[in-house]
């Protein structure tokens, strides 16, 4: 996050108001909003259209018909995640600041530092447990819109929220309409496909694929894959189809160093620049000339911003994968407090910066905290949008943090008169960071940074003894 050009103190506390808040989405950035909200005295209803709590970490083994994700009427399946999956963060760092990631005994009986998906949807819902929050949540309703009533008297905000029972038809009588002061945006964001735009994929007679629904590596027995993307997902999905399939085959835009060419360590594994074309006869060409015949593309790469649900007037946009205008990735200026987007930032560590924002939105509603002035806020992001073009970063990648995201926590926690993020936490992830770039393979079992971990969990004692 860029330095702010406008001073954004708070401004002393307002007497402090309990409001009605809607909460869209139970994931873990859900549950601890809903938390948060309620820990400042605010009412609040959280809509799930799962039976569960959880979001990205309740594993379907399902996938969706559409296996690219391009139909907008496919019946959506939320979760992204594969069998194998292994959290790519050390659980210390992953977890919420008072409710510690340690192993426990009730949970999965997966102790690892990073640990398979299941372990962390037991503490997910082992967080919800401990805090009450399941009292919260109506399961299996899904919000299908979120329109503006018209400013009160005192220039504040009504939302009408429209949800329906998940298993009931469109115009089925189970819809229900509630009137809020607040709408709390949580949807998740790894659940709409981005795909590759490929010359000549229409004539292409292979199979194409969303990591989004990648599940395991059965179904691509003695195929040669084609896989675009060099994120977490492409890694880990090359590396799971690698024993069964004939040939696997990475596409990559910048290869950061990697050597192209067969990759050391496999059989059957190849690095290539990006796809430059592909012909009706299997063939796949890369940027560099090279081809290969291939059976499948299986595209990872990535997700797009979606609000189905959302009516704002055209006050709130995604254009280019980038939802604005919004302040500090939060508030939209013109309807802040009354709504906000929590967990819109990737390349980051999500589940504290989840909280430090929930805390933040909290005490903005209730008055404990000010926002800046409407013109302050739009100048804040104006500049904030010109130094991202002056620095060439595309639009698309306005809520990628990495490095400053621990700024960012640290001006979010000021705001909110709490300390920041645990200097061990930051410097866990830098560590776990270059640890995953020097032992790509082994990561997840090979480390070098005990003596975090040993802080991580003098720090943990607070909570769990
Ligand atoms: P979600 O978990 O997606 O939750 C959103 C919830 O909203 C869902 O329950 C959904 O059902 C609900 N919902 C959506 N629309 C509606 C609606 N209209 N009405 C009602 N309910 C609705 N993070 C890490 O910290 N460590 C990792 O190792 C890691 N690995 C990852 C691997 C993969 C493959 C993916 C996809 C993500 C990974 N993440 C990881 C990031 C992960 O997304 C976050 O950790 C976090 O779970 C996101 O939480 P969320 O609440 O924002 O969204």
């Amino acid at each position: 996050m860029a330095a702010s050009k406008v001073n954004t103190l708070p401004k002393p506390c307002t007497p402090c108001k309990s409001r009605h808040g809607a909460v869209i989405g139970a994931g873990a950035a859900g549950l601890v909003a809903a938390r948060e909200l309620r820990r400042e005295s605010h009412s609040v209803v959280v809509y799930e259209r799962e039976s569960q709590v959880g979001g990205t970490w309740i594993y379907m083994a399902e996938t969706e018909p559409d296996l690219l994700g391009l139909d907008p009427d496919r019946t959506v399946v939320h979760s992204s995640l594969y069998r194998s999956l292994r959290t790519n963060l050390p659980r210390e760092v992953m977890g919420f600041g008072d409710y510690p990631f340690v192993a426990r005994q009730e949970w999965s009986g997966d102790p690892r530092r990073f640990p398979g998906h299941a372990e962390v949807l037991a503490y997910l819902k082992g967080f919800a447990r401990e805090f009450g929050i399941e009292e919260m949540v109506r399961f299996e309703r899904e919000v299908v819109k979120v329109s503006l009533l018209e400013a009160n008297d005192g220039g504040n905000c009504k939302w009408r929220v429209k949800s329906r029972k998940k298993s009931s038809g469109t115009c089925s009588g189970d819809e229900e309409d509630e009137i809020f002061d607040a709408v709390v945006v949580c949807n998740g964001h790894y659940t709409e496909p981005r795909v590759a735009e490929i010359l000549g994929i229409e004539a292409w007679p292979g199979k194409q694929i969303h990591s989004h629904n990648y599940r395991t590596p059965e179904p691509f027995k003695d195929r040669v894959v084609v896989l675009i993307g060099n994120s977490v997902s492409a890694l880990d999905i090359s590396r799971d189809v690698a024993p069964v399939a004939k040939e696997v085959h990475l596409a990559i835009r910048s290869s950061n160093g990697a050597t192209l060419g067969k990759q050391p360590g496999f059989s059957n594994m190849w690095l290539h620049p990006m796809i430059k074309l592909v012909h009706e006869d299997g063939a796949v060409v890369f940027a560099d000339g090279t081809s290969v015949y291939a059976n499948v593309i299986l595209h990872c790469t990535g997700y797009k911003y979606h609000f189905p649900f959302l009516e704002t007037n055209g006050v709130v946009s995604v254009d280019d994968n980038r939802v604005g205008p919004l302040y500090k990735h939060v508030f939209p200026p013109v309807l802040a407090p009354w709504l906000s987007f929590i967990g819109l930032l990737w390349k980051v560590v999500p589940f504290p910066q989840f909280e430090f924002q929930s805390k933040w939105i909290a005490g903005v509603l209730s008055g404990k905290i000010a926002l800046p002035s409407l013109k302050e806020m739009m100048e804040n992001i104006e500049y904030f949008y010109a130094e991202l073009e002056a620095a060439g970063i595309p639009k698309r990648y306005t809520h990628r943090q990495s490095k400053t995201q621990f700024l960012y926590n640290d001006w979010l926690a000021d705001q909110c008169g709490i300390p920041g993020m645990e200097e061990w936490k930051k410097g866990m992830y830098s560590a776990a960071s270059q640890n995953k770039l020097a032992r790509p393979e082994t990561y997840r079992d090979e480390w070098e940074d005990d003596d975090l971990v040993s802080r991580a969990y003098e720090d943990f004692a607070r909570f769990t003894s």
